[in-house]
C-alpha cells in the first residue's frame, strides 16, 4: 500500500486526485487530507477514502468538521499547526494542492520523508525555488511537477540530456479575456475574468490566467524547476491548449507534449510516475482538432509577462515579493477595490518599491514569509491615493 497525503483535497486539483486514487483504493493508504472552508467535501471524501487524518486549516471550523466526522473514525484536526503536523505524518506521495504562499511550508516539511512531492502549488518554486530544491536534496525526496506545462517539460526530458536543451517554450490559453478590445480590459468584471476557455479550474488561477499573471509564474517556475536562464525559457499563445510545451534541442529538434486540457493527465502521470498506466482523460484527434494556432503574447495587453523576467533576473527574494504582491492585487480586484488592468500596475509598484530589500544570497523559510508579509502591505498600500482607484 502506498501512503498519500492531499493538501488541498477540496480544491479543483486536490479534487481531481481524489477521483483518480478512489479508482484504486486498495492501492492506497490515505495518512491525510487538508482543505478550509468546504468542511462538507472535505469530510465526505476522507469517509470514502477512508482517511486516517482530515485537517482544516480553518480553526474556528474544527467544530464542524467533527460533527460532519462523528461516527466514521476519521480524525480531525484544524489550523495552521494542525495542517504542518499533517505534512509531518510518513506519506510516500504527497500532493501540494493549497492555493497560494499557505502551500509553501506544507510542501516544505513534507518533502522531508524523502518520497515523492507532485507539486501544483507553484507559488512555492516561485517564492522559494531554491530552498525547495535543497530540501528536496537534503532527503533524496523528488520533486514531480503538476503544473501541466512543467510535466510536459519534464515528460520531453525523460532520457534526454538537461545540458542539450536550447529553448523551452510554454503554451499559454490567453485566458478568458482574450478576444476582448484592449482597452475594454479595466472594465472587465471577476466574474467575467473567472471564466475560463479551456480549462476547469479554480477561480484565482483561472483569473490570473485571464492577466496572464499565471504564465508569469509559470516562466518563474520553469526557471526554479529546470535550472534555465531567462533567455531559454518562452512563452508562445495557443488558444486551443493542445500544445502544453515544446523542447527544442541543440540539433534543432523539438518535442513538444500534447493532450486533452485535462489535470487528471499531470496529475496521473505525478502518481504514477515512472511508469505511464491507463488514465480518464479524453483521447484528442487531432484531425478533428484541425489546427493548432499560435501567436506572440502582445506585452501591452499581458505586462504581467515582462515583470516576470525581471524577477528571473534579479532573483533572491523577488519571487517571493512577485507572488505576495501579485495574490494581494488580485484580492484587491476580487473585492472589486481596484480593476482587472491595475493589477499589473500594483504588482510593479511593489517591486519597485520592495528592490532594495530583494537581494538574497541563501533564501530560507522566515525571510520569504517576511517578504511575503512586507509586499501584501505594500500592495494594499498602493491604492490609497493612486489615479486608477
Ligand atoms: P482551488 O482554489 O480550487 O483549491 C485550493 C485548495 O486549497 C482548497 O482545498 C482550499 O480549501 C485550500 N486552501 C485555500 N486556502 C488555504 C489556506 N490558507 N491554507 C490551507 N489550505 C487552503 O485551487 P486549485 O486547485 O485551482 O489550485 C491549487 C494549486 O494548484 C494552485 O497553486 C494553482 O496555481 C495550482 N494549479 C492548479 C491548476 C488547476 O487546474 N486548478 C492547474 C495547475 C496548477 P477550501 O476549498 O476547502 O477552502
Ligand atoms: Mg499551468
Amino acid at each position: 500500500m502506498r501512503r498519500v497525503t492531499v493538501f488541498g483535497a477540496t480544491g479543483s486539483v486536490g479534487a481531481q486526485a481524489l477521483d483518480l486514487i478512489g479508482r484504486a483504493t486498495d492501492e492506497y493508504e490515505v495518512v491525510a487530507l487538508t482543505g478550509a472552508s468546504n468542511i462538507e467535501a472535505l469530510a465526505r471524501e476522507a469517509i470514502r477514502l477512508r482517511a486516517s487524518l482530515a485537517v482544516t486549516a480553518d480553526e474556528g471550523r474544527l467544530g464542524d468538521l467533527r460533527d460532519a466526522l462523528a461516527g466514521s473514525g476519521v480524525e480531525a484536526a484544524a489550523g495552521r499547526a494542525a495542517l504542518l503536523e499533517a505534512a509531518d505524518r510518513p506519506a510516500d506521495w504527497t500532493l501540494s494542492g493549497i492555493v497560494g504562499a499557505a502551500g509553501l511550508e506544507p510542501g516544505l516539511r513534507a518533502l522531508r520523508h524523502g518520497g515523492t512531492l507532485a507539486l501544483a502549488n507553484k507559488e512555492s518554486l516561485v517564492c522559494a525555488g531554491p530552498l525547495m530544491r535543497a530540501e528536496a536534496a537534503r532527503h533524496g525526496a523528488t520533486i514531480l511537477p503538476v503544473d501541466s506545462e512543467h510535466s510536459a517539460i519534464f515528460q520531453a526530458l525523460v532520457g534526454e540530456d538537461p545540458a542539450a536543451i536550447e529553448k523551452v517554450t510554454i503554451t499559454a490559453s490567453g485566458g478568458g479575456l482574450r478576444d476582448w478590445p484592449l482597452d475594454a480590459l479595466a472594465d472587465a468584471m471577476p466574474e467575467q475574468a473567472g471564466t475560463h476557455p479551456n480549462w476547469d479550474m479554480g477561480q484565482r488561477i483561472t483569473i490570473d490566467s485571464a492577466s496572464m499573471f499565471n504564465k508569469a509564474m509559470e516562466l518563474i517556475e520553469a526557471h526554479a524547476l529546470f535550472d534555465l536562464p531567462a533567455d531559454r525559457i518562452a512563452t508562445v499563445i495557443h488558444p486551443q491548449s493542445i500544445v502544453h510545451a515544446l523542447v527544442q534541442f541543440a540539433d534543432g529538434g523539438i518535442i513538444a507534449h500534447m493532450g486533452a486540457p485535462d489535470m487528471r493527465h499531470a496529475i496521473g502521470y505525478a502518481l504514477h510516475w515512472p511508469d505511464r498506466r491507463p488514465l480518464p482523460v479524453e483521447r484528442i484527434d487531432l484531425a478533428r482538432i484541425g489546427r493548432l494556432d499560435f501567436h506572440e503574447p502582445d506585452p501591452d495587453r499581458y505586462p504581467a509577462i515582462a515583470l516576470a523576467y525581471r524577477v528571473i533576473a534579479r532573483g533572491g527574494l523577488a519571487g517571493a515579493a512577485f507572488n505576495a504582491a501579485k495574490e494581494a492585487a488580485l484580492d484587491l480586484f476580487m473585492a472589486r477595490d481596484i480593476r482587472f488592468t491595475d493589477m499589473a500596475r500594483v504588482v510593479e509598484s511593489v517591486m519597485d518599491a520592495m528592490d532594495p530589500r530583494l537581494e538574497a544570497a541563501g533564501i530560507t523559510l522566515d525571510m520569504v514569509h517576511d517578504i511575503d508579509a512586507q509586499a501584501r502591505e505594500v500592495a494594499r498600500g498602493t491604492i490609497g491615493g493612486h489615479p486608477w482607484t
